[in-house]
């Protein structure tokens, strides 16, 4: 059924314009690491020293010899002969570089090993983790350098119970970085490596964020330099921030429970947290970039998977990635299409890892279908687990060698953009955020190409490089961001606005009038009131023309079933990751915004997701179909896809790449317009087709 539906719905769309030039994200990216552009085969080894196998404990009494195994010439060797270009291992834990030195040094010997096969070494370094019994005696003065709590007590590295000696350092602390910067320096100088892998890169929620003098003395002067006397007694009602604490809690206000963050002090706080983690990360990234520039940096801070990362980890992808150019998910979800209709996929940090060309690495291994995303969305491998790899992967991973020159350099085709606002999403993760992931799932499933665009990049917003700008709910806008949207659609962009869109200012200050009244047939205010609409008829969309644009207002993106009871802290697990059941609204309403055909339609059953990328040089558009449901739909058959190319070309060759075959199939297609109409032969798992011109 839903494969009818969503055919249909996507007829509309057709494929006729072609987009010569389709928003390309300004890369702000700090150029290191260029060889990540030929993209990443990474695997390891293991990441851990023996020296914590100890003191974590429980471990085997063959830890040793594992230990010295998983960095053995054997493991190198096997990983490169299945297809590896960069071995993972540990370089740094945390317990101090003094109590490290023998194991740091075996990192040495196996990075000259690894280079001597040549192939790249990626090094494991901790960001959030100081071992004080050993750290203090290598470093008294670290007895100032961790974080404390309200009441002066560590905060600590929680895995289960039993870890209790990882304290957490504090990176409002310019002496602990300084310490940092020498594993660092060491890292760079010593082992010779390719890669650096911060573990750990996140803070912890409240009520465990630092309270520490650094913090709260950074925290004032953070305020006093963001914002003039003036400012200041307009975002606190005072000028003189001297004893602006960090939040505090107690047990009838749980941090967990709190949904709306309207509290000018917290939400700076959120903005310091996440600012003091970039300027950290940003000065490691200088060191790297003074001493080898050919240094790729990675962190492992998680991906888009729901939970309110600002709020939470003090962790804002927006300020990180441009610093980095991979980082790490560690989300397990599994990609898979479940009975309820929920697609469950990765594809959302796939595409926020695109609009920073950064790379992800995420546990591909766990299935067919997670590798086959991966090649999609990511457009490359990433991590292609431990040794020895699977059987699965090895495939894959000789299956992308091979076809490598289809994935390096190609670029998201997307005219649709979502825009993940941050002051809505963590102000109000409970109702922005799931709206954004609402119409994140029914772009993947109704197979609408699209990227994630964050508030920076709407200044850059044209409506020749973006067709439709959605605002998912968001709420917080500043009148900067409604001016370069009301120019956009006045100049032809389409916009489609849900919920209670430009309801407030960045600081969620409610405004008099919904900010973008005037360019949609918005709504009359009542914030914080919302239900969810009961009546279709209050509930349709609302078409308006704006200037040269086109928009669209949906009052309401209705949950599909029972709403699942909140989480803590109102995090938006799989069990929110549903299309709205009005979804077939906002498909209609990004087809008519955007006023002409989207490049590329495809009629495919629900199981299936595609990516459209495209290699302007080398003139060809590629269209990557992965089946999320492999066991009970074991063929993708038969799917019809339109394909534009630019005007005034014509298609030359459609050819269909799959590892499941080893030549490339060729398609019959027919043009019409500048359409490529074709169907591709039934796939199993995972293929791409390459139209040319
Ligand atoms: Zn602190």
């Amino acid at each position: 059924m839903g494969t009818v539906v969503g055919g249909i719905a996507l007829a509309k769309f057709g494929a006729g314009a072609a987009f010569a030039d389709v928003l390309r994200v300004k890369s702000s990216n700090t150029s290191l690491g260029a060889w990540i552009n030929n993209g990443l085969i990474d695997a390891g080894g293991s990441h851990e020293p023996y020296s914590f196998v100890v003191r974590r404990g429980g471990q085997s009494l063959n830890a040793r010899r594992e230990y010295e195994y998983q960095q053995s010439e054997e493991v190198i060797r096997q990983l490169k002969d299945q297809g590896v270009e960069v071995f993972h291992t540990h370089l740094y834990k945390g317990f101090g570089m003094a109590a490290e030195m023998p194991e740091m040094e075996d990192t040495v010997r196996v990075a000259a090993i690894v280079h001597r096969l040549g192939i790249k070494i990626d090094t494991y370094i901790q960001w959030e983790t100081m071992m004080y019994e050993t750290f203090f005696v290598e470093e008294p003065r670290a007895q100032e350098w961790y974080q404390v709590d309200a009441f002066g007590q560590p905060i600590m590295l929680e895995y289960g119970y039993q870890q209790s000696f990882r304290y957490l350092p504090c990176f409002s602390n310019q002496e602990y970085i300084d310490y940092l910067k020498k594993v660092v320096r060491y890292a760079v100088t010593e082992v010779k490596t390719d890669f650096i892998h911060f573990d750990n890169f996140a803070l912890s929620a409240e009520p465990y964020s630092c309270h520490c003098r650094a913090c709260k003395t950074g925290f004032r002067n953070y305020l006093r330099k963001k914002y003039s006397a003036e400012q200041r007694k307009e975002r606190f009602g005072f000028e003189n921030v001297d004893y602006v604490n960090p939040p505090r809690w107690n047990a009838d206000n749980p941090p967990e429970k709190l949904r709306v963050i309207v509290d000018p002090a917290f939400q700076e706080w959120i903005d310091y947290r996440c600012q003091m983690m970039a300027d950290a990360l940003r000065q490691m990234a200088d060191l790297v970039r003074s001493l080898n520039p050919d240094i790729a940096l990675e962190i492992n801070y998680g991906g888009i998977v729901g939970y309110n990362s600002p709020w939470l980890r003090g962790a804002d992808h927006a300020r990180l990635l441009p610093l980095t150019q991979v980082f790490w998910d560690e989300s397990d979800s599994k990609p898979e299409l479940l009975p309820d209709g929920r697609l469950i996929t990765s594809i959302r940090t796939y595409k926020v890892a695109r609009a920073y060309r950064n790379v992800v690495l995420t546990y591909i291994s766990v299935s067919e279908t997670a590798i086959a995303e991966c090649l999609a969305f990511n457009q490359t491998v990433g991590f292609a687990g431990v040794s020895p790899l699977t059987a699965d992967v090895v495939k894959y991973v000789a299956f992308y060698r091979k076809q490598r020159d289809f994935y390096v350099g190609a670029e998201d085709l997307a005219p649709v953009a979502v825009l993940r606002s941050y002051p809505s999403i963590t102000y109000n993760n409970a109702s922005a955020g799931l709206r954004a992931i609402q119409v994140e799932q029914t772009l993947i499933q109704a197979k609408v190409p699209f990227r994630i665009l964050c508030d920076e990049h709407l200044s850059e917003l044209s409506p020749t490089t973006c067709k439709v700008l959605i605002l998912p709910d968001a709420e917080c806008l500043s009148d900067e961001q409604l001016a370069a949207m009301r120019k956009y659609v006045a100049a032809g962009g389409g916009l489609v606005a849900t919920d209670q869109t430009a309801f407030c200012d960045e600081w969620h200050r409610v405004r008099v009038e919904p900010g973008l009244n005037d360019v949609i047939d918005g709504p009359v205010p009542e914030i914080h009131s919302r239900t969810e609409a009961n009546s279709a008829s209050a509930n349709q969309p609302r078409r308006k023309q704006y200037g040269s644009g086109r928009t669209v207002y949906l009052p309401a993106l209705e949950f599909d079933g029972i709403r699942p009871p909140d989480e803590p802290y109102f995090t938006l697990g799989p069990e929110f990751w549903k299309r709205p059941k009005n979804w077939p609204d906002l498909v209609d309403s990004i087809a008519w915004a955007a006023g002409e055909k989207l490049p590329v339609s495809i009629t495919a059953p629900d199981f299936v997701a595609m990516n459209l990328v495209e290699q302007s040089k080398k003139r060809r558009r590629i269209i990557h179909l992965v089946n999320y449901d492999i066991e009970k739909n074991p063929s993708m058959g038969n799917i019809a896809i339109r394909c534009a190319v630019p005007v005034g070309r014509f298609a030359a060759a459609v050819r269909l790449y799959s590892p499941e075959f080893e030549d490339a199939k060729v398609i019959d297609f027919r043009m019409q317009n500048s359409d490529a109409v074709f169907t591709v032969p039934p796939l199993r798992a995972y293929g791409f087709v390459v139209v040319g011109w």
